[in-house]
Parts: C-alpha cells; structure tokens; sequence
C-alpha cells in the first residue's frame, strides 16, 4: 500500500482520513479500489452519494429514471431549484464530481428492470438501495444475492427510518426474502407521497453512507445480520438481529449455477397480472371484479367508449388547484379519512353523480370503471380504493396506476 496510488491533489483532498489513527492510508486505498452502484437518487440517495464522493470511494454508478420535481427539494438535498425537470441521476452527478473530481461516475437515467438489473449489480463492491417502491427493492435484492453482491438497504416511513446490509457471502446472515417473501399486495405502502419529515431519509442516507465506508474498508462492527431502526422523534436507535428463515425460498433452497435469470417471480406475476388485467379489460368493456388499477393507457381508450367517466382526485386542495386531470372533481383522502367510519358520510363527501354510482350497482363489491379515482402517484388513491371497499359499497372504482404524474407525461 503506497501513497503513489494518490495524487498530491488527492493526498491532500484526503489528509484528514490519511492522519486518523485507525484509517490511514491503508483503508483510503481499498476505498479507492471499491465500486458502488447507488439505486436511486432520492431523499436516501443524495445525502449517501455526497458523503461517500466526499470520503474518496473509487467509482459511483448512480442509476435513477426520475426527474427533480419541486417537492424533491425539501428533502433530496443535493438539488436546487435549477435542477428542477433535470434527471436527477446526472444533475447528483454533477454535485459530486464538483465535490471530489478524483472519482470516476457512471449515470443510468434509465428504470432498473429485471433486463439490466443483474448487468448493473455485479462486479459491484456493494449496492445501495435507496429506492421508494418494493418491486425495485424485491428484483435489487434477489439480483445482490445471485450475484453475491453486498446491499446496503435504506427506508423510510413517515418519523422513522431503517437500515440493514446483506453482505450476501459468508453463508451465515439471512438475505432480503429470509425477512420479507413477497412484496406487499397494497401499493399504498410503498408511495413516497404519503409524507415523510424532510430531515428523515438525510439521517437515513448519512446513516448508509457510514455503514458503506466502514464496509468498504472493513472499519467497527458492520449492520450484517441486523436491522437498525431510527425513531426520529424520540431519537432513539434500536438493533435488531435478524434471523435466517430456514424456509426461504432463495438462500435456503436454491443453488446457485449462474447469476441468471434473475428470480422475480414476484415481478414477474405482477407483470402478467397487469397484461391480463389489459385483456380482460378490453374484453369486458371495463367491467371486471378483480380490477383494481388502471393505466393512463388504459383510461383513455376508456374515455374514448365512455366519456362520462367520473374522475375524482384525491390528492389535497392545493395540488388540485396546481394542476389536475381536466374535468375531475377534487376529494381529499384526508377528508375520507376523517368521516372514514361512518358509510353515510363518507359517501356524501362525493358529488352526486358519483356518490349515485358507487351506491346504485346491483351487484355488491363489483368493480366499475366508471369512477376513477387519481392522486399523485396512485397510492393515496388505492388507499381510498381501500376504504370504500372497507364499507362495502355496491359498486367499487378503480384506481390510476402511476397518478396524474403518469397522466401528465402522456399527455404533454
Ligand atoms: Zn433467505
């Protein structure tokens, strides 16, 4: 280990790693050498890839399709406001290269799918996950465990984050499908828009950026096997252990001949279900028990057969009136929320029209596609999805896969 491996720029960059007792140049070394692909420019993803640019890791990929919106910048803290419509992948990028130029980046503003995951995970040092929906989460961690690449996960959820790594090679700590087998059926739970305290996923990002260098350079006790929780309103910490399932159906059972195909049956359901969804869609002309989501794809063929479609946006006022599907009527579901336990009243939160065709249909809990509910994104809006079905109302909407999000990008 030499300090030729550096520059004088880079020694000097670097100094106040190179004289701690403990790191030195030994372990700024390995951290030169390390690759990481970083999943996700968010909330969790800025604050990670800041501090490890900063820290000297050797190369950062980071890989995000989305652009910075306005509401990013309460939290996603390595934008600013001329960012905004920019992909955040290459706009984070920048911020880094202007903080340590010595690191070589690589940008993918391009959705991580199961026909680039396993090309992006190997050959990784270690891959941080700092993504906001569970079918990215679910084919990230399967595509780390057959390639035995190490993941750091990070998540956040309104006042609390947590973190774990899967190292994925000693054979001993349990991967990501030894906690959870499948993804969660309802989509509400992995929507962003539900809320979350700005400084949040910033202490989570700080909490894996630390987590990775002490990883990168075999530093302290790492995350292995456990599971941190932060409570950020009490401040408190606590470390759970987590134990292997010895009925899991990947780290228990599955031997491991080539890194492919990547095993997502869950994604995989989740897309046949969404293709037969269509089929039976077109075949019915709208009508479907089972049918809980529709695309903006689908919706406007619908309009084009019925267009006295009822839209309802449940997002809040204030985003109503900033920009909505036109010809849509505004419920928050924080006012459904609020009435949520009285039937009567929940419905006369509708305007007529729609409180008449979600309580005139024959036949009980039967979906219509002539009420569709929208939010942002589409988890509040399957939210409410829920709690109308809760009351057990005639006739059951749909909801807007993607939100108004979705249906602005097909229709600017
Ligand atoms: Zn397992």
């Amino acid at each position: 280990m030499s300090s030729l491996s550096f520059s004088n720029l880079e020694l000097e960059q670097y100094s106040r790693h190179l004289t701690l007792p403990g790191f030195g140049m030994e372990r700024q070394i390995r951290l030169k050498n390390a690759s990481v692909l970083m999943v996700g420019a968010g909330g969790l993803g800025c604050p990670a890839a800041l501090y490890m640019a900063a820290a000297g890791v050797g190369q950062i990929t980071v890989v995000d399709f989305d652009r910075v919106e306005r509401s990013n910048l309460q939290r996603q803290i390595a934008f600013s406001e001329t960012d905004l419509s920019c992909y955040k992948a290459e706009r984070l990028v920048e911020r880094l290269r202007g903080i340590n130029p010595f690191v070589q980046y690589v940008t993918h503003t391009t959705r991580l799918d199961e026909t680039n995951v396993m090309a992006l995970v190997q050959n990784k040092s270690l891959v941080l996950d700092g993504t906001d929906n569970f079918i990215t989460r679910f084919l990230l961690a399967d595509a780390c465990y057959l390639s035995q690449t190490p993941l750091l996960q990070g998540a956040v959820q309104g006042f609390s984050a947590q973190v774990s790594l899967f190292p994925h090679h000693n054979g001993i700590d349990p991967c990501y499908r030894c906690l959870f087998r499948q993804p969660p059926q309802n989509p509400a739970a992995t929507c962003d828009e539900m809320g979350i305290l700005g400084i949040l996923p910033g202490m989570a990002g700080l909490i894996m950026a630390t987590e990775s260098i002490k990883f990168l350079t075999s530093l302290g006790t790492s995350l292995a096997g456990k599971l941190l929780l932060y409570n950020s309103l009490d401040l408190t910490t606590r470390l759970m252990t987590l134990a292997v399932d010895e009925t899991c159906p990947l780290c228990q059972t599955q031997v491991i001949q080539k890194p492919e195909p990547v095993d997502i049956e869950t994604c995989r359901s989740v897309h046949r279900h969404q293709k037969e969804r269509h089929e039976d869609l077109t075949m019915n002309n709208g009508e479907n028990d089972t049918l809980t989501e529709i695309t903006v794809q689908e919706l406007a063929l619908l309009r084009q057969k019925q267009p006295e479609i009822l839209l309802v946006d449940v997002r809040e006022a204030f985003e109503h009136s900033a920009g909505a599907i036109p010809n849509s009527v505004n419920v928050p579901l924080s006012v459904l929320e609020a009435v949520g336990s009285h039937r009567e009243q929940l419905l006369q939160q509708f305007p007529q029209n729609v409180q008449t065709a979600l309580d005139t249909t024959q036949e009980t809990g039967s979906r219509d596609t002539s009420v569709v509910l929208y939010c942002q994104k589409g988890g509040r809006s399957f939210k409410a999805l829920e709690l109308l079905e809760q009351h057990a109302f005639n006739s059951l909407p749909v909801s807007l896969a993607g939100g108004y999000l979705a249906w602005k990008e097909n229709n600017t």
